[in-house]
């Protein structure tokens, strides 16, 4: 999961147009019972998400191109909250700061929780001027939804990559093993530690080890220190890119090349950690990489 940029106040016509003010009227009065309009929530909705979020899942980072299939999640369940007698947030059903593209696994992973922390109060339906939804209250980081204080870390208003760490082994986990633990949570609730997504994000770990031990090898084997370095800078460049946005996982790209001893030093013999440790070092040292 990694932070998005997407302005709250500029949301794509449909979701303004006269056809989808007159969808949350509906909303507001059928409440929990109000079936989605495919129209309002519909491609056009869903492409816009796709667009901001490099055609991503908003919470686990598979790339939609690789198998997985996006659909508009509610952040803010629409219809109940599991385990309480609540009829939903059914007023957001077409704000467009509730709406994430989500994979169909995290998506049915989460379904309709969302836990708060023990001091937060579930917000109730804002107030109505003259039948109108006051679309302020409505959105994600409004007074009104922040004093809920959610468990659930949101991609556009929080900064989900100080809350989950990423490790060697493909797992993820939370800062601290508490249940209030916002990384924690949402880990839980969307299940960002099932076992093909561990094996997808071991995989990519794996690939570049197999690059360190490959440039390793041909040290040993023929060619000199001079070529080894010039062949390991490119190798650590590409390693960076596996941090930008629009790639898979990237947020793990961010642990590998920063955690780079953890996540491959640690797996070489000897030898071979004295020579990759001074490669990186000598790396860091040159283009002065500094990331947040
Ligand atoms: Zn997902």
């Amino acid at each position: 999961m990694i932070s998005v940029t997407k302005n709250h106040k500029e949301p794509p016509g449909i979701l303004i147009s006269d056809r989808c003010t007159r969808r949350i009227e509906q909303a507001l009065v059928e409440k929990g019972k109000h079936e989605l309009c495919r129209n309002c929530c519909g491609v056009r909705v869903r492409n816009a998400l796709k667009e901001l979020y490099h055609n991503k899942c908003a919470y686990c980072e598979t790339d939609a191109g690789a198998g997985a299939v996006l659909r508009i999640e509610h952040y803010r369940p629409r219809k109940g909250i599991k385990g309480e007698y609540h009829s939903g947030y059914y007023w957001l059903t077409y704000e467009w700061s509730n709406l994430l593209p989500a994979c169909e696994k995290c998506n049915s992973s989460k379904s309709n929780r969302f836990p708060l922390e023990p001091t937060g109060k579930r917000a109730a339906v804002p107030v109505l001027i003259e039948g109108k939804l006051s679309r302020a209250d409505c959105l994600a980081d409004s007074g009104v939804l922040r004093a809920e204080k959610p468990l659930m870390l949101h991609p556009e208003i929080d900064e989900p990559e100080r809350d989950m760490i990423f490790l060697p082994d493909g797992t993820v986990r939370g800062r601290a093993d508490r249940d209030w633990d916002r990384g924690k949570r949402t880990i839980e609730v969307c299940r960002l530690d099932r076992v093909e997504l561990v094996l997808a994000r071991k995989k990519v770990v794996d690939r570049f080890l197999a690059r360190i031990r490959e440039l390793l090898d041909d040290l040993v084997e023929q060619r000199g220190k001079k070529e080894f370095s010039r062949r390991f800078d490119r190798f650590l460049i590409k390693l960076l890119k596996a941090h930008e946005p629009h790639r898979p996982y990237s947020r793990l790209g961010w642990f590998m090349f920063q955690k780079f001893e953890l996540f491959f030093v640690k797996q070489l013999g000897k030898k071979g950690q004295r020579v990759v440790r001074k490669a990186y070092e000598s790396f860091r040292d040159r283009y002065k990489t500094s990331w947040k």
